[in-house]
This record gives structure tokens, C-alpha cells and sequence, in this order.
């Protein structure tokens, strides 16, 4: 197992930059996710590490080989990288046993190994007693595992995931998180997944690259992520949070409360931002001086979601346990 290591790396299409001056070091068995809005050169960044696409600039490293500079290009089939995508593209008309088979197929790998491989991978998915099925004969959450174990049997060092999770439903989605997770700790392969969805990425990785216009806006762990965005734009995507307008803000400050209030009612200085997270809100406080008017009220089953429209017009996101009415002051 090595390193991956994108240095500089840019690509343009005609005079398009759709990925800019990128730099990241994923270490062996990590999983890493790419987050970002649609378009802003996620999948552009997974094939260029799968070889479907050359740099423009800069150079991917794997230890101590090279697979992509302006000068050099190692063909896919060389990397020894598994990859699943959004849709499975499974065989239709092969059984879940030779889908998963086929890349060994491929490698004319021979009988013995063949089948071994082809067991462990699908015990890893736990597909074994599905091994006959046709794809028809599955759920979308079993074509999933299916497509796992497919880019598993050639064991590879790194495996690419180009949002695998988009196509199934909300409930479906939050257990093959678990699945992900499993697969992770069991296989121990390096894993590069890509994704729109903030909170898959921090349910999954344990290092994610946040993007914007193929450009990295912050390279953190999920919690550092959450508790230090490095720009307003990342603390709007993470998590849930208001900013506030207030006069005088020292960038990147974890505040209590009070320092919350006297920002808030601070007339002077420059004007600032401030993030608060929602449960960092307390309404049942007797003591709170932000007056607000409740505009909206949410039940979520564990507590309600409440927006308050405070005095000088912004929203504040706040965590209740009881619901508040419409319309009501609250202080
Ligand atoms: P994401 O996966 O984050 O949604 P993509 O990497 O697919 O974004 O695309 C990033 C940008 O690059 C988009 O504007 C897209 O239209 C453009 N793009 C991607 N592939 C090509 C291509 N082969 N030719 C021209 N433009 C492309
Ligand atoms: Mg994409």
C-alpha cells in the first residue's frame, strides 16, 4: 500500500479550468471523500486518478511511481484501482457470481485463485447466498454490494466511488453507510469517494476535500470540518448553522455565549460574520438578551427545527424541545 499524492494537478477542457492547482496526499488506507456542489470537478479529479483522463498540469504519484504528468500516462488497466459508480453497470445476464468475477476473467486469472477471490469478495459484501441471482432478481441496495465486491476481487490498493449512493433512496442510503464503513475496515484499501451530500461525506471519510469551482477550500478531518470552517462558503455547505451579521468578528473563534451577545450589540468596528450552530441556541434560557420572531417551526421527532427573523433581519437556526408558535416573540 502507498501513498497518492496529487501535486498541482490542474485539467482544462479547451480554455475551461475545471480543476485548479490541486494538491492533496492521501495516505494508505484512508477514506477520503470529494465534496462538492454538482460541477465543480469531482468526477473530473476520479478519473483523472482512474487514468480515463490526463492532467494539464502538475502530477499524480502512487509511492513512488508515477501515474500521471504532462509527460507521462499509465494506462488504467495498470493502476490496479477498483471503481464504483453511481450506476452499477452490472451484466445483465450474468449471475452475481460472474459479474463479480469478470475483471478476473479479464486477468485470465486461473481457476483456483478465481474462485477464492470471487468467495472473499463476496463475503466481505455478505452476497454468498445470492451468488446465483440474476442482477434483475436483486435490490438496488444488493446491486450496490455486488458492484463493492465487483471492485474488490482484483485487490486493489485504491478504490474509486463515484457517488455509488445517489440512486438509492434516503433509508436505503443510511445503511449502506454502514455497509461503506464495514467494507472500509475489512478490506483496509485506500478509498476515494465522491459526493454532493454533506453529511454521507462526514458519515464515510475520515478526511474529506471540500471543493468549489475545482478549486480545494479546505483538506480536514470531518470534525475539524465542522468545528473550524476555514470560509463562510464551507460553513454554509457543512452542517447546519446561521451566520449572523455582527460589527467586530476575529475570524475562526470558538465564542461562549456572552461573547456571542456583546458581538451581536457591538456598534463599532468592521462589518463581520458569525457562525452559530443550531444547539449552540438555547430558547429555554431566561437570560437571553437576542430578541427574535419565530418564522418557521419544524418537528424533526427528537426536537424541532425553529427559524427566528432576529432585529436586524437575519435568521437564526435554533434546536427546541417544544414547538413555538408562528409569529410569536421570542427572547
Ligand atoms: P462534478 O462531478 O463535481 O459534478 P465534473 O467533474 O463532472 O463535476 O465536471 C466539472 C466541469 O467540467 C463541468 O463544468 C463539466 O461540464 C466539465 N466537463 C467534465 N468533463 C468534460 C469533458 N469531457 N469535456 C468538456 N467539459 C467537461
Ligand atoms: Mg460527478
Amino acid at each position: 500500500m502507498a501513498r497518492l499524492s496529487l501535486n498541482a494537478v490542474s485539467k482544462s477542457f479547451g480554455d475551461k479550468t475545471v480543476v485548479d492547482n490541486l494538491s492533496l496526499t492521501i495516505e494508505p488506507g484512508q477514506f477520503v471523500a470529494l465534496l462538492g456542489p454538482s460541477g465543480c470537478g469531482k468526477s473530473t479529479i476520479l478519473r483523472m486518478l482512474a487514468g480515463f483522463e490526463t492532467v494539464s498540469a502538475g502530477d499524480i504519484q502512487h509511492g513512488d511511481q508515477c501515474l500521471s504528468s504532462t509527460k507521462f500516462h499509465l494506462p488504467t488497466e495498470e493502476r490496479n484501482f477498483g471503481m464504483v459508480f453511481q450506476s452499477y453497470a452490472l451484466w445483465p445476464h450474468m449471475t452475481v457470481m460472474e459479474n463479480v468475477g469478470y475483471p478476473l476473467k479479464i486477468q485470465k486469472v486461473d481457476r483456483q485463485n478465481y474462485h477464492r477471490r470471487v468467495q472473499d469478495a463476496l463475503d466481505i459484501v455478505q452476497l454468498n447466498d445470492f451468488k446465483d441471482r440474476l442482477p434483475s432478481q436483486l435490490s438496488g441496495g444488493q446491486r450496490q454490494r455486488v458492484a463493492l465486491a465487483r471492485s474488490l476481487v482484483t485487490e486493489p490498493d485504491v478504490i474509486l466511488f463515484d457517488e455509488p449512493l445517489a440512486n438509492l433512496d434516503r433509508h436505503l442510503r443510511e445503511s449502506m453507510e454502514i455497509t461503506f464503513r464495514e467494507f472500509h475496515r475489512r478490506t483496509g484499501a485506500t478509498m476515494v469517494y465522491v459526493t454532493h451530500d454533506q453529511a454521507e461525506a462526514m458519515a464515510l471519510a475520515n478526511q474529506i476535500a471540500v471543493l468549489k469551482d475545482g478549486q480545494l477550500m479546505q483538506w480536514s478531518t470531518p470534525e475539524d470540518l465542522y468545528a473550524q470552517p476555514s470560509h463562510e462558503w464551507v460553513a454554509n455547505f457543512i452542517g447546519q448553522g446561521s451566520i449572523l451579521h455582527c460589527q467586530s468578528v476575529i475570524g475562526n473563534q470558538l465564542l461562549t455565549s456572552t461573547d456571542v451577545i456583546g458581538l451581536l450589540y457591538d456598534q463599532t468596528g468592521q462589518d463581520g460574520r458569525m457562525l452559530v450552530r443550531p444547539q449552540h441556541v438555547d430558547l429555554s434560557a431566561t437570560s437571553n438578551m437576542l430578541q427574535g420572531t419565530v418564522r418557521e417551526c419544524i418537528f424533526r421527532g427528537e426536537r424541532y427545527d425553529i427559524f427566528l427573523e432576529l432585529e436586524n433581519g437575519d435568521t437564526l437556526h435554533a434546536y427546541h424541545t417544544e414547538p413555538l408558535t408562528i409569529g410569536s416573540t421570542h427572547q
